[in-house]
Formats: C-alpha cells, sequence, structure tokens
C-alpha cells in the first residue's frame, strides 16, 4: 500500500501518465495530475481518482517546457503535501520528420519536455526524498532510449538522455532509499501513437495499414501493442519495497523490441 505517500506524475491527463495515476492512487496514494486538455474531463478524472485513493488528487495545469512553470509546479505539491515521495517523469511529445527538415522549435521543445523538465522535477523533489529517506523516481523513457529509429532526432536524443540523467542521479542517492529507474515501454497504444501515423505515413510514403503493421508493429516480436496497464504495473512494482535495490536500470516493456 501506499498510504500516506504522495506522487507526482507528469503529463498524466491522458495515456500512460493516466494509467500511472489510477494504478497509484489506487494503492492509497495522493496523486498530483498534470497536463493539458478539457477540463470538465481532467476535473471528472481528478474526482474518480479521489473516490478510488480515499485519498486527495490535485491537477496542475502547468506547461513543463517552462521551468517556472516547473518550479509552480513542485510548489503546489509542497504546499499540499509537503513534497513528493513519488515522481514520475513521463510528460513527452513527439515529432517525425528527416533531420535536415526539422523543425527547429520542435527540437527545443521536445528536448525541453522529455528531458530537461524531468531534471528540474528530480532536483526539486530529491530533496525532500532524502530527508524522509525514502523515495521513487521513475521515468517513462522509450525504447528510443536504448535504440534509434529515423526521423526521431529529438524524441531518440532526449530519451538516451533521459536513460543518463536517472543513472546519476539514482548513483548520487543510493544511500538515502531512492530509487530511480527508467520503464523504456515499445509502442504503446495511446493518443501519442495514433498522432504519430499520419506524420510516419507522409515520412515514409505508406499507408495507414503499412505505418500499423510494418512500423510500429514490425519492431515489436510479441506483434502487440503494449498496454498502459502493463506500464503503470512495472512503475507500481518499482514503489514497492521489493524493488528497494533496483536502481539506476532501464527496463524495458517492449514485447522484446530491443532484444533484437
Ligand atoms: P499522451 O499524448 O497520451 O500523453 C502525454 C501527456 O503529456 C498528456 O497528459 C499531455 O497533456 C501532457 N503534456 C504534453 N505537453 C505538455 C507540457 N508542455 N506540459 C505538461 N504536460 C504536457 O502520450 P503517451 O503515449 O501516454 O506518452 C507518455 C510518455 O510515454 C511520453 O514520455 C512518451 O514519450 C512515452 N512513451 C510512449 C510510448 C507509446 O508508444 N505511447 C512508447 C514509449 C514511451
Amino acid at each position: 500500500t501506499l498510504t500516506g505517500k504522495t506522487a507526482l506524475i507528469t503529463g498524466s491527463t491522458s495515456g500512460i501518465g493516466l494509467a500511472y495515476a489510477k494504478a497509484l492512487a489506487g494503492e492509497g496514494a495522493n496523486v498530483v495530475i498534470n497536463g493539458f486538455g478539457d477540463a470538465t474531463a481532467i476535473e471528472a478524472e481528478r474526482v474518480a481518482l479521489e473516490q478510488a485513493s480515499g485519498a486527495k488528487a490535485l491537477y496542475s495545469g502547468h506547461d513543463l517546457t517552462k521551468t517556472d512553470e516547473i518550479e509552480a509546479m513542485m510548489k503546489q505539491a509542497a504546499d499540499a503535501f509537503g513534497g513528493v515521495d513519488i515522481l514520475i517523469n513521463n510528460a513527452g511529445v513527439q515529432h517525425v520528420a528527416p533531420i535536415e527538415e526539422f523543425p527547429v522549435d520542435k527540437w527545443n521543445l521536445i528536448i525541453a519536455l522529455n528531458l530537461n523538465s524531468a531534471f528540474h522535477t528530480s532536483r526539486l523533489a530529491v530533496p525532500y526524498m532524502k530527508q524522509k529517506k525514502w523515495g521513487r523516481i521513475i521515468q517513462t523513457a522509450s525504447a528510443h532510449s536504448l535504440t534509434a529509429s529515423p526521423f526521431k532526432s529529438a524524441y531518440v536524443t532526449a530519451k538516451h538522455g533521459l536513460a543518463g540523467l536517472t543513472k546519476t542521479i539514482a548513483l548520487e542517492t543510493a544511500t538515502f532509499g531512492i530509487t530511480a529507474n527508467c520503464i523504456s515501454p515499445g509502442y504503446v497504444w495511446t493518443p501519442l501513437v495514433e498522432g504519430q501515423i499520419p506524420d510516419t505515413m507522409k515520412a515514409r510514403n505508406m499507408t495507414r495499414e503499412q505505418v500499423m503493421n510494418d512500423v510500429l508493429l514490425a519492431s515489436q516480436p510479441t506483434k502487440q501493442f503494449v498496454t498502459v496497464e502493463q506500464v503503470a504495473a512495472t512503475a507500481l512494482f518499482l514503489c514497492s519495497d521489493a524493488a528497494a535495490n533496483i536502481t539506476g536500470a532501464n527496463i524495458s516493456v517492449d514485447g522484446g523490441w530491443t532484444a533484437q
């Protein structure tokens, strides 16, 4: 049980992030959810999380591409709960284009959100975790933290960077009861994956079916999309006492992709 613990999950109004929030709330944790979307739908999710946990759920609409907004989100969590025991850096976006056409603003956005935001949340969360002598930092990295695909230069760079950051944090916090790990999914069926199909169709001159079978699931030996619940269950395990000696690891949940 995670009763009495507080979890902050970035990018949790949708997809994998929302599944983490549901899983952690299901174990009784307070949760701070973050991300964009329809205000009414987000409020309904927030209320459902409180009902599931019997604890508190807060919403932060902060834009994590901006350092001052990350600081404001972490302050919101600290003001409400004292600090964050479980930090899940999950917010991320994708852009698919050949390097010579890759829009500079998309590069900057992806590095800011998928990589820099995890540095900022971690530097702000670690003091409280050190003081409590307990903490869990979990990154949603990606199979693209271990291997590359064409046309995803910014994303692959950010995720490889996240893997390095995580190992460094793990070493610095190892004697404080804190663990830092990456979960690296393959293709998970979420709005992010659905959204990149049109650009991949354009970049590779393929139909929707060809992108699904020959690009996305081509790299996944199980020929199945990973589910958000399977990713969330891995995070729950990392939060347990059984996982107290798993730190600095990069755990693949990728249907065998990176075994190839
Ligand atoms: P998603 O698009 O469903 O969710 C992304 C979340 O990030 C949303 O809540 C969105 O509102 C939020 N967000 C976007 N921009 C933001 C910003 N500037 N500030 C704060 N929040 C912002 O995507 P998902 O597929 O659930 O992806 C979640 C994470 O998992 C990402 O880091 C992604 O790289 C990673 N991942 C996804 C897959 C996959 O196949 N879906 C595979 C490997 C890794």
